[in-house]
């Protein structure tokens, strides 16, 4: 049945409805469908001048023929979680990605010119189940504790950034400071906002982690470390909190229903969702008919 409304009688369905389907994981967390919670990554985005990350990667400015420049980081914080960039965006906007009234989610986006003042990325830390179950409010099912628990700093974040983005520069972030005002460059954001302690937001660990993350970068792209990096947050979607359990076949454990995709918890990014497309498509060909 199609959102309560319609019946369509098949044999086969492939169900690939996104990360943020909340409702809809929350509808089925109650059939026979088995599903589980999954680590996943969250942090913030930060951003810093394109021009700075060019010198930094080229050497020079980009120039026409070289386009801005994009990185990508990766680390191990001091009690062993990862720490890294995701979905970097070369002269791109920090995006208010909010789904939900009363939460506020940020993403990052580039448009083809890629001509924005700023470099943009994710910078986010490993969690698993065992990390957030412990936030998710008593009676939480199992498989919806990791959505429980991105709703979490989801609320935080609308409440401290007063419904817009909650900012800080990085300088302050360390110190625990509410900025006053932008430093050497502003932010290239799609949508409102205004400063607050991003450590009032996302749990200790994280900003520990986080903070010792931008420092180790600040040696591979010079000025990264910056005081006056500018942190958005919360960057809670970076993948689902949920996996749809599914055999070889990509069958779940509903004979016929196919999950798919980033939601179902087979894909992060455009690219790996496509893909695992086809994976099931390929699966549903093959049940009806041999490929060679
Ligand atoms: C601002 C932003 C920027 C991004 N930039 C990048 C990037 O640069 N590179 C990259 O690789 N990835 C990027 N992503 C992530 C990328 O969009 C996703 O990883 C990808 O789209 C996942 O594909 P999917 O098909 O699994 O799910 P989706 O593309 O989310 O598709 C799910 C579809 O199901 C529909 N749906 C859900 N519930 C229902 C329902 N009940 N009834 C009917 N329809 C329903 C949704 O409306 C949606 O159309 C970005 C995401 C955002 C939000």
């Amino acid at each position: 049945t199609v959102n309560g409304r319609e019946k369509i009688p098949c044999e086969v369905c492939i169900f690939a409805p996104g990360h943020s389907a909340r409702d809809t994981f929350e509808m089925l967390s109650g059939k026979e469908l088995i599903m589980q919670p999954k680590a996943f990554a969250f942090g913030v985005r930060i951003e810093h001048p394109q021009s700075m990350i060019d010198m930094s990667q080229y050497g020079r400015l980009s120039g026409e023929e070289l386009g801005p420049a994009a990185y990508k980081l990766t680390g191990k914080a001091s009690d062993g979680r990862g720490v890294y960039s995701f979905c970097m965006c070369p002269g791109g906007y920090v995006v208010n990605a909010s789904s939900e009234e009363g939460r506020l989610a940020v993403n990052g986006m580039s448009y083809s010119g890629r001509d924005s003042a700023n470099a943009n990325s994710a910078l986010i830390v490993t969690v698993s189940p065992e990390d957030y179950v412990g936030y998710a409010p008593q009676g939480t099912k199992e498989s919806l504790t990791g959505i429980e628990f991105q709703r979490n700093l989801e609320r935080a974040a609308f409440e401290k950034g007063r419904g817009r983005i909650p900012q800080q520069l990085y300088g302050d972030f360390m110190t625990g400071t509410v900025s006053s005002s932008y430093g050497e460059f502003a932010s290239c954001t799609k949508g409102e906002t205004s400063f607050a302690d991003l450590n009032e937001i996302l749990p200790e660990f994280a900003c520990r982690d986080i903070g010792e993350g931008i420092r180790s970068f600040g040696r591979k792209i010079r000025g990264f470390d910056r005081a006056d990096a500018i942190l958005s947050g919360v960057e809670s979607r970076s993948s689902s909190p949920v996996r749809i359990v599914r055999d070889e076949n990509c069958v779940s454990s509903i004979d016929g229903f196919y999950p798919c995709g980033e939601g179902a918890g087979y894909a992060g990014g455009i690219v790996s969702a496509a893909m695992d497309g086809l994976r099931c498509a390929e699966a549903i060909i093959k049940r009806y008919r041999k490929l060679d």
